[in-house]
């Protein structure tokens, strides 16, 4: 508080000067005046800025559900002769069904930092000798990594991580200190952490004991239960979600669901055990279904519906190891681990409802564009000095404006094991997902049309030597520029 009173400025006191021009000298106690004015012109400039904000009518809510291990072949709209998906099939029909997208990793800790910050993971560093982390593994998510998260926060987006985390679980890489406000999940995935006496081979059953695995459940990093009862996670998940939308329907919000199945151990709560002819497989699917179906029912009650843009993938393909735990590729090779085509090609569905034109899409698009869409979305700031992998769909969503030519590149780990440009996808390295101990080189590299042979069967290489070529060109050009990041240790 101040006890000076505003001045008025006598306009009475103006002189003319001999140019014609009349000045008004500053009041004696112009400094008072500027005191008392500044602090409304400076709420005035706050007000205008909110309602700019606010006035915006294309910064819509934004969702991602991420699911983990689920194959390409996994759901009805992507041909499952048995699981049943209805509510992601309508999701599908009132969105883009996206055809030929990809996750950027074959297995689940890359492929999470390369959703979140739109880079392969090599420039992240989260692409270690091990692939994955583990609970005793050192390392996480960079804290100078931008994430959606981070992004959109900046925004005035409110950020909710709900799910497996699995990117670090030392304090700078964990969910809090990645730019969302509030978390509720696990640490990293069901199967690690595994009770001492548990018979080996208990993951992969069809009938695993749900006191097998001592994984926590964290609310914002505290544990809710030391040992996660995983019958429960995918309604609980839900209804964390269901309430997030409800808690942040005047704001904008970003919501990043990634659920902890159909990763094995395979659990569903009791409305939907044994009800799948997929078995626990697809009981725990169709439970994800009603979950997908849950969010969206929440978003159209909440009169949302118009204003939000959900985005449905998974982090990879099928464990296909675990038989018939392990889900379905579908047409494509191989699973979980491989750059082959079901390792990383996956189900990628988008809606937003009135503003999406419903259809299937072919173009080549993946999981870091996700994080581009989303910033252009929300009106959030690219991040600068780093190479950004990601291309935002949303001129290609709202408009149907294909996107430009661009070689897609497939690593597993550190490893540069693939290059897709256009329809041609060319393998340097090949290695089934599990079970094959050492990769084979191929020089020349194996080359297949994946329009034309999508379970990559053919090898076409000798007849097309110039695609050859161009891909190659394609990967000097990449391998040149790409600096290996470290991940963060501690
Ligand atoms: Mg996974």
């Amino acid at each position: 508080m101040t006890d000076e009173k505003c001045p008025v400025i006598d306009v009475r006191e103006s002189t003319h000067h001999p140019g014609g021009q009349t000045q008004h000298p500053l009041p004696r106690n112009a400094g008072a005046t500027m005191k008392c004015v500044l602090p409304f012109l400076f709420s005035f400039c706050c007000l205008l800025a909110a309602a700019a904000l606010a006035a915006e009518p294309d910064r819509p809510n934004i969702i991602v559900i991420f699911a983990d291990d689920l194959g390409y072949g996994d759901l009805g709209c992507y041909g499952s002769p048995t699981i049943r998906t209805p509510q992601l099939d309508r999701m599908a029909a009132e969105g883009v069904r996206f055809t030929d997208f990809y996750s950027a990793a074959e297995v689940c800790t890359p492929s999470r930092a390369a959703l979140l910050t739109g880079r392969y993971p090599i420039r992240s560093g989260m692409c270690g000798d091990r692939r994955v982390l583990f609970p005793n593994s050192k390392g996480g998510l960079p804290a100078q990594e931008v994430t959606i998260a981070e992004a959109l926060r900046e925004r005035g987006y409110a950020t909710a991580h709900i799910g497996k985390w699995h990117l670090g679980i030392h304090e700078e890489s964990r969910p809090l200190k990645q730019g969302f406000e509030q978390s509720f999940g696990l640490p990293y995935s069901n199967d690690m952490d595994a009770r001492a006496d548990l018979p080996k081979g208990s993951s992969g059953s069809a009938t695993p004991p749900e006191d097998g695995w001592n994984v926590p459940l964290l609310r914002n990093g505290k544990v809710v239960e030391p040992a996660a009862r995983q019958s429960t996670l995918t309604k609980r998940y839900t209804q964390e979600a269901v309430k997030f939308i409800a808690e942040k329907k005047e704001s904008p919000f970003f919501l990043y669901l990634a659920h902890t199945f159909p990763h094995v151990p395979l659990f569903a709560s009791p409305d939907f055990q044994g009800k799948s002819r997929a078995g626990i497989y697809g009981d725990a699917v169709e439970e994800l279904d009603w979950s997908v179906g849950q969010l969206l029912d929440a978003l159209r009650q909440q009169g949302l519906a118009q204003r939000t843009f959900v985005f449905f993938t998974s982090d990879n393909g099928p464990w296909l190891i675990m038989g018939n735990q392990g889900g379905s590729a579908g047409p494509l090779r191989d699973g979980k681990g491989s750059t082959w085509e079901g390792g990383m090609r996956v189900p990628g569905i988008a809606w937003w409802p009135g503003k999406i034109k419903p259809g299937v899409s072919s173009e080549l698009a993946s999981t870091m564009d996700v994080f581009s869409t989303a910033l252009a979305l929300g009106g959030a700031a690219v991040p600068k000095d780093v190479t950004i992998d990601g291309r935002d769909l949303s001129q290609l969503l709202l408009q149907g404006r294909p996107l430009a030519e661009a070689p897609y590149f497939f690593y597993r780990g550190d490893k540069l094991a693939a290059c897709r440009l256009g329809s041609w996808k060319a393998h340097f390295l090949t290695q089934t997902g599990y079970g094959q101990p050492q990769p084979e080189r191929h020089d020349p590299p194996l080359l297949f049309h994946l329009g034309l042979d999508p379970s990559e069967k053919r090898n076409v290489a000798v007849a097309n030597a110039a695609v050859l070529a161009r891909i190659q060109s394609a990967v000097q050009t990449h391998q040149r520029a790409v600096v290996p990041g470290r991940p963060q240790l501690k």
